[in-house]
């Protein structure tokens, strides 16, 4: 079969493309002519290989919950990328990535982060890989997440505040960008989702489908079935999804869920919920859905989970809503809070925030007793121990 990928123009339909700053095209052109063939090269396929199995730790359980599936009444398996090196699948990325700066004789290495989540999982590779470090942080991201902010410098990375506008996420990629144009020779930027320019969502694509590539091996060892019959993922950027959905897009037969944050509510101002509430338009460097007023300014987003907080969402999944290939649903804040709660009680696994939004949706699925549904658990709960604590003191589970 084909893989799934976008024109060599980097568009999946009208979505995607390379809308970039003039000074960045020599880095980005460099980019676009060797990324597939580094890629593919054998010895970047050894080392990718090897590095995911005895650094990350993969293949990461395909653990059948047996709550799970008497609750909903279906074969609930859950893809325990919480299990990875550094709590969450962004590691298989930055990995990935830091092998590409290493073939291009880049010496640095710069990323933004919001939560800290990517800037964690950058400054680990790049610990690992002697690279020097850099990470934009909003300024008000690293109070929030000072936690992250410690590891981060732990691990040897300058952590850079933006103090620009909300100084936020945004505002960070804002910083990085302008940083990368200061020093494009010797500097790669590891952009952690499936956004930005051309060829990033597809290289991020790319190493992210390891996910769906051992669900496929697991599935068939587990269940004797070809394909799963539902795979569930929640959607920041879309880089879990787009990894649990790659090898399953267009097989005419799995059922493809991915689960947009509704923060407080679809219409309540205060939502991060790209597709259902966003309109086309061009949002770091590529064509996609993002929140937007009348006149085009970026709305702020909001999500209980730091992770699904982001404006717009891959250009990808925007082409694979509007082909029907996909479903785009999206759960509150306080459904979410529920679902991580409910299932650290079930199971003993306490998800990550964005994760939940993905367990959340079991509650509206209505799948059939015989189906096998694949949960992508992206990432694990302990940085997010204090939105839970708040939660469970004021509505305990019943
Ligand atoms: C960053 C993050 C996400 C959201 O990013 P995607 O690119 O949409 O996957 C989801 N889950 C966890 C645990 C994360 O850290």
């Amino acid at each position: 079969m084909k893989r799934f990928k976008p024109d060599n123009k980097g568009y999946y339909g009208t979505y995607g493309g390379a809308f970039i700053p003039e000074m960045l095209l020599p880095n980005i052109a460099t980019l676009q002519a060797s990324y597939l063939e580094i890629i593919n090269s054998e010895s970047f396929r050894k080392e990718f290989r090897q590095l995911l199995k005895d650094y990350v730790g993969r293949p990461t359980p395909l653990f059948y919950s047996a709550n799970l599936s008497k609750r909903y009444h279906t074969q609930v398996f859950l893809k325990r990328e919480d299990l990875n090196h550094t709590g969450a699948h962004k590691i298989n990325n930055t990995i990935g990535q830091i092998l590409i700066a290493k073939h291009l004789n880049k010496q640095r290495i710069i990323a933004e982060t919001g939560a800290g989540q990517h800037g964690v999982a950058t400054a680990t590779a790049c610990a690992l890989m002697g690279m020097e470090c850099t990470v934009f942080m909003g300024a008000v991201d690293m109070k929030r997440q000072a936690h992250n902010v410690e590891r981060m410098r732990m691990l040897g990375a300058r952590v850079v505040p933006a103090e620009s506008g909300s100084r936020t996420l945004k505002d960070a990629t804002n910083e990085a960008i302008r940083e990368w144009i200061r020093y494009p020779e010797d500097t790669h930027y590891i952009i952690g989702s499936v956004v930005g320019p051309h060829p990033y969502p597809d290289m991020v694509a790319i190493f992210q489908s390891v996910i769906s590539d051992e669900i496929k091996l697991q599935v068939k060892a587990k269940c004797g079935k070809e394909h799963p019959d539902i795979v569930i993922a929640c959607v920041g950027g879309g880089s879990n999804a787009i990894g649990a959905f790659y090898h399953f897009i267009d097989n005419g037969h799995t059922r493809l869920i991915a689960v947009e944050a509704a923060g407080m509510g679809l219409e309540s101002g205060k939502t991060a919920a790209s597709i259902a509430m966003g309109r086309k338009g061009v949002i770091h460097g590529n064509m996609t859905f993002l929140m937007q007023t009348e006149d085009g300014q970026i709305t702020e987003p909001h999500s209980v989970s730091a992770g699904l907080d982001y404006p717009g969402i891959g250009p990808a999944h925007a082409y694979l809503w509007d082909t029907g290939k996909i479903e785009v649903v999206s759960i509150t804040d306080e459904a979410a809070l529920k679902a991580g709660l409910m299932l650290t009680r079930m199971d003993g696994i306490i998800p990550a925030l964005e994760s939940a939004h993905a367990i959340a949706y079991l509650e509206y699925l209505n799948a059939a007793p015989e189906d096998v549904v694949v949960v992508n658990l992206s990432g694990r709960g302990d940085k997010d121990l204090p939105a839970y604590q708040k939660y469970f003191q004021s509505c305990p589970i019943d």
